[in-house]
């Protein structure tokens, strides 16, 4: 690298930054900006206000309020719920004005065109002069990525314990980096993408790297969060150097970590950087298509949220790989903690299999934290090698410490959800038309649930049926029987299973004509209205009559299904004995071994 870079640059970026601040001085410096709660306070004192503008952004769903004060001062804040805002100076009688934002922004075009043109005019002579090769100036550095090349890591898939799922999938991309030409003289399409789907610390960062080292390519790496700048067209730079750089040295692998940072459904968010994120995300899904199918490069992508993803990234030919990174079971964490477990030095009465089974819901960071904290507090106790005890302390504090993250489950709240899960399971095993189960796992999901029971519907239809949602709320309601029929008491761990059957029943009576008693009326609530302050008689249209006779007759639904569903589960007691210790032992099971339970009999 050559180290010409003008020392120049430096007090002509200061120049420009100066020259850039001049230019929004009429613009920003006369508001001042106030927090929410300043807000609140300022708009309690109407004597003191003159008037009032309120910005609205394009989405229509924020804006900035501007408050023009009686001594000739303004001032300004964010805000989002906008008609609450109207009803209050509404009701202060305050007058104000609602106009677009994007007014101020255009009259302020013609300025920033003048200025980017400059800026660009600027970089343009500084590269010349630099010799093409400035890398270190600052300034020119902004169109380059950020991406990290690997140095040969030495980490492949025997560094990556459990996950032979995972591993399994990502072999054949192994394969491919490894012999392109094989593959392309096979005329074989490839995939070009993989999203890697799981909670923070689940190893997908760990899995990439492996991937690669499994087959001897370098490695790039690079966060979303990186490409999203605040100068629009940066990021797009970025990303363009990235592949450019990466076609160079093909085969390889680009890892995007937090991809969701740049490939978020166009359109949702609240803020400013829009255009930048999606010209980022659009110069992204450029160069994937524009790289041919065989060329060798194949990109990596982590995010623990495919569903806020833009879904034009999972198309064809794209991103068409979807590789899903569970928490790790009981056997798996045991697998993780030996491989941490190797290069410290544990006592005899360290028992790893013992502490898997009190770490459901822990990460792969989790555990190798788990460890490492163990390491250290052995070492501050100058001791040469870890004990159970060590462990036992380092596991009560990352178990205060991470609450949220990954609760510790006692053994007994363990023991519950594995009862309640198959109860909803034996349900969806015995209703054909809403099973059948695919999963039933007691690891807590990230989300809060305990556990849950996966089903694997086989038909597409397009239609619900009646028997179909009678069918949903028995199976919905499965886990509280299971609870009732095995433990003396019942926990509050079924609401959402109660309010998701109350909402079925409901949607039967007030929507799809569906009960004979109340007939083909459609009865919904306005609730939506509720919220403008209306008052709630206006809203409904059915008398206190018809009123009664609905709840009536969800509660008629509900009971119905309810006796149903426990008749088939006490049917099964024996199953439902054998797949809870199935489960407390494994964890997770899948739907063929819980079938078996059912064939057993
Ligand atoms: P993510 O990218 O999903 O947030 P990382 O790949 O950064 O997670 O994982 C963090 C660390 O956790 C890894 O460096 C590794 O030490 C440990 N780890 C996670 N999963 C595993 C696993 N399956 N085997 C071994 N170590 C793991
Ligand atoms: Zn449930």
């Amino acid at each position: 690298m050559n180290n010409k870079t003008p020392r120049l640059s430096l007090p002509l970026t200061l120049l420009m930054i100066g020259l850039i601040a001049l230019t929004f001085v009429p613009f920003k410096v006369f508001s001042q900006r106030l927090s929410g709660t300043e807000l609140k306070n300022m708009l309690s004192h109407p004597e003191l206000i003159r008037e009032v503008t309120i910005e609205v952004n394009a989405n229509n769903d924020a804006g900035e309020i501007i408050i023009f004060l009686n001594d000739n001062k303004s001032v300004k804040a964010t805000i989002v719920d906008i008609p609450q805002y109207e009803l209050m100076l509404e009701d202060m009688g305050i007058t104000y004005t609602i106009e677009p934002a994007s007014d101020g922004f255009i009259s302020m075009l013609p300025t920033i065109m003048s200025i980017l043109m400059m800026f660009f005019f600027l970089m343009m002579i500084l590269n010349l002069r630099g010799g093409g090769g400035g890398a270190n100036a600052k300034l020119m550095n902004f169109g380059k990525s950020r991406a990290r090349l690997a140095e040969d890591s030495g980490v492949n898939f025997s560094n990556v314990a459990g996950m032979e799922e995972e591993k399994e999938e990502l072999k054949e991309i192994v394969e491919f980096l490894k012999h392109p030409i094989k593959f392309r003289d096979m005329g074989a399409r490839i995939p070009k993408g993989v999203i890697l789907v799981g909670s923070p610390g689940t190893g997908k960062t760990l899995l990439a790297k492996a991937t690669a080292g499994e087959a001897n390519v370098p490695f790039y790496s690079i966060s979303g969060s990186d490409f999203v700048e605040m100068y629009v067209g940066v990021g797009a730079a970025r990303v363009r150097d990235l592949f450019g750089e990466a076609k160079k040295n093909s085969p390889c692998i680009i890892f995007i970590d937090e991809i969701d940072a740049v490939a978020r459904r166009r359109g949702t968010g609240v803020g400013g950087s829009h255009d930048e994120r999606e010209q980022t995300l659009n110069q992204m899904l450029v160069e994937m298509d524009g790289f041919a199918q065989n060329q060798g490069i194949i990109v990596m992508a982590a995010t623990n949220r495919v569903d806020i993803l833009d879904p034009a990234i999972m198309r064809p030919g794209r991103f068409d790989r979807k590789v899903t990174v569970g928490k790790p079971d009981v056997k798996a964490r045991e697998e993780i903690l030996r491989l941490h477990a190797k290069n410290k030095h544990l006592e005899e009465d360290v028992d790893l299999r013992r502490v898997a089974q009190t770490t459901a819901g822990f990460t792969g960071a989790d555990l190798e934290n788990l460890l490492n904290e163990a390491a250290i507090a052995a070492t501050m106790d100058s001791r040469e090698l870890v004990c159970q005890r060590d462990i036992n302390n380092a596991f009560i504090k990352a178990g205060i410490g991470t609450e949220k993250k990954s609760r510790v489950i006692s053994e007994r709240d363990k023991k519950i959800t594995a009862y309640h899960e198959t109860g909803h399971a034996i349900l969806f095993h015995l209703l054909k038309d809403v099973g059948p189960v695919h999963i039933i796992s007691i690891i807590p999901t990230g989300d809060g649930a305990a556990g849950y029971t996966m089903p694997l519907p086989d038909s597409e239809d397009q239609f619900t049926t009646k028997t179909q949602l009678k069918h949903m709320m028995m199976a919905a309601m499965g886990g509280r029987i299971a609870e009732e029929l095995i433990c003396d008491d019942i926990t509050t761990g079924a609401s959402q299973d109660i309010k998701q059957v109350t909402g079925i029943a409901r949607a039967m009576v007030t929507k799809f004509g569906m009960s004979d008693e109340i007939g083909m009326i459609y009865c919904e609530e306005g609730s939506d209205d509720v919220f403008l302050g209306y008052d709630i008689a206006h809203t409904k249209n059915y008398g206190d009559n018809m009123l009664s006779r609905i709840d009536n007759e969800v509660k008629r639904l509900v009971d119905e299904s309810y006796r149903e569903a426990k008749k088939l589960i006490m049917e099964n007691m024996d199953v439902l004995e054998a797949s809870c210790k199935l489960l407390i032992e494994k964890e997770k099971i899948t739907g063929e071994e819980f079938a078996e339970l059912f064939s057993n009999k």
